[in-house]
């Protein structure tokens, strides 16, 4: 029995069935590529989901680990450290907020960005002003698995095995300003969206629906919060997606690329949410901890001493055109969107979505499909355009041979019948 085999006999008996794994045992990674058991070479356009920006290996990574690591790893929130502050400083600085509460995951951050708003709400009610507790969420948003994250979370095989999930929100039709109108009064405490959708299947809202939720919000005291979690921190080419529109959300929540692989996320606030937070209302054992807060700094620095940010909308916009073209080449694909190293293909089908993941796996190229029909690329911010050319060709031949077979099954058909 192979490695992998025992490996997959094990975990079969051992784990929860919650994942679907493909069959490989990755045992290292380079750059953009990671290492199989066999020396294999993948190109990794998924990063991990969007966690690896810097791809693997990477020297201020690991000098950051190594320094930390040996320093100090785990303090609890219960004593200073000298991380917190210099990453809040890094985060605000970047995001126009001013605030910052440090968790350990997406769906963590998420959870905290909601009790503020809750408490946030809570505080001016008791400043005289009326305002519910009821939150406006998206259709096909996906903000996390934990039981506020999933209640806003739109697809309902996420949410109804667990029912009932957290009560008081509200699902708005994707980028539909009637609707939100509708659905939005002073019961609201915030709008809950993502600039640009990612599970979803890389959606980015339009101008026109961010400005009417950000004027609905003002005009009650209610909330906007942006979940930056997977568009954040660089991956469209501005540190925010929500820069792209120009528009400030009153909290914000980041983490998947946060600190390359160590678990860290953040939330980022007003002063304004900052009044409603005292002592012991909210907290973490290990959320924002030296070591995750060592290499974030790190991460940050890297970003902006290497210009990735600037890569990211050069490599991201060539990726969009290559795309586009592929587009005009092959009918199977319907759209092309995103924003620099945030993009996706949709395809006229779910079964084609898989097979084209399946044979580009076979390709050795790692890319995933969302949201049934949309092929999803999260690559490293270090991606090269000779990465892409990779990739591109790959995607071309196998849309291709798809055509080609399906000609000639329709061909076979017509002798058949005719
Ligand atoms: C991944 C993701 C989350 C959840 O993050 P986890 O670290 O998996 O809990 C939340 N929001 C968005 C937009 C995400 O992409």
């Amino acid at each position: 029995m192979s490695k992998l085999d025992a490996i997959r006999a094990a975990e079969a008996k051992l784990l929860l069935s919650t994942y679907d794994r493909n069959p490989i045992l990755f045992v290292g990674g380079e750059g953009v590529h990671l290492i199989d058991e066999g020396g294999n070479r993948y190109l990794d356009l998924l990063s991990g989901i969007g966690v690896n920006a810097l791809g693997y290996r990477h020297p201020a990574v690991e000098e950051a680990l190594v320094r930390q690591g040996t320093a100090l790893i785990h303090t609890s929130n219960l004593y200073f450290h000298e991380g917190q502050a210099e990453l809040a400083l890094r985060l605000t600085e970047r995001s126009g907020l001013t605030r910052a509460f440090f968790a350990n995951t997406g769906t963590e951050a998420w959870e905290g960005a909601m009790k503020f708003a809750r408490a946030h709400a809570g505080l001016l009610r008791s400043e005289g002003k009326q305002i519910g507790t009821r939150f406006l969420a998206l259709e096909h948003s996906f903000h996390g698995r934990t039981f506020g994250s999933v209640s806003t979370t739109h697809k309902a095989k996420y949410r109804e095995p667990f029912a009932p999930v957290v009560p008081g929100v509200d699902f708005v039709r994707f980028d539909d300003i009637a609707d939100l109108r509708s659905k939005f009064s002073n019961e609201v405490c915030a709008i809950l969206v993502e600039a640009i959708q990612g599970e979803g299947g890389i959606r980015p809202l339009s101008q026109e629906f961010l400005a009417e939720a950000r004027r609905l919000a003002d005009s009650t005291g209610a909330l906007l919060i942006i979940d930056e979690i997977q568009a954040g921190l660089g991956r469209t080419g501005k540190w925010f997606a929500y820069q792209h529109y120009g528009i400030q959300p009153d909290i914000t929540t980041v983490a998947k690329p946060l600190a390359a692989g160590i678990p860290l996320g953040a939330v980022l606030c007003t002063e304004e949410v900052a009044r409603a937070i005292h002592p012991g209302m909210h907290g973490t054992t290990f959320g924002g901890g030296p070591l995750a807060c060592a290499v974030a700094i790190a991460v940050i620095d890297t970003m902006e001493k290497n210009q990735l940010l600037s890569n990211a909308t050069e490599v991201g916009g060539y990726f969009m055109d290559g795309l586009r073209t592929l587009a005009h080449r092959h009918e199977a694909i319907t759209d092309v969107r995103g924003k620099g190293l945030m993009l996706a293909a949709e395809l006229d089908s779910a079964d084609l979505a898989k097979e084209v993941v399946a044979e580009m796996l076979k390709r050795r190229i790692l890319i995933n499909c969302t949201s049934d029909t949309v092929l999803r690329f999260l690559p490293p911010y270090i991606l090269t355009r000779a990465h892409v050319d990779t990739a591109l060709a790959a995607l071309d031949e196998i849309l291709a041979e798809h055509a080609g077979a399906a000609h000639a099954a329709a061909a076979a058909g017509d002798v058949k019948h005719g």
